[in-house]
């Protein structure tokens, strides 16, 4: 497995480079990465809401925690966790629950 340098997604199936597209992100290795460096991207994917590009994302799957396990801490100064447990009634657990809880 590969790590995405952008949004820092660790199941890539194949390495971040040759026109392969991130499902997690939508960078495409060899054409966004060439005109913005993985940081801007990184932030526009965030300031996009940080949404799963490709079909259904992962069961569980969730781009703050992604983030945050890979150590990167940038996403905002006033960033804190509130809950890990808030589920929806189908325990998943979605990206505007955790939306939320950044501007809470
Ligand atoms: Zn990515």
């Amino acid at each position: 497995m590969n790590t995405c340098p952008v949004c820092l997604y660790g199941s890539l199936p194949y390495p971040p480079r040759d026109y392969h597209i991130c499902p997690c992100c939508g960078t495409e290795f060899g054409n966004d990465d060439a005109r913005f460096t993985h940081e801007q991207l990184r932030e526009a994917w965030i300031a996009g809401g940080a949404r799963w590009f490709f079909g259904r994302p992962p069961e569980h799957w969730n781009p703050w925690v992604q983030l945050l396990v890979a150590g990167y801490v940038g996403v905002s100064p006033q960033f804190e966790i509130k809950s890990l447990e808030t589920k929806t009634s189908t325990g998943i657990t979605t990206n505007q629950e955790f939306q939320l809880a950044l501007v809470a």
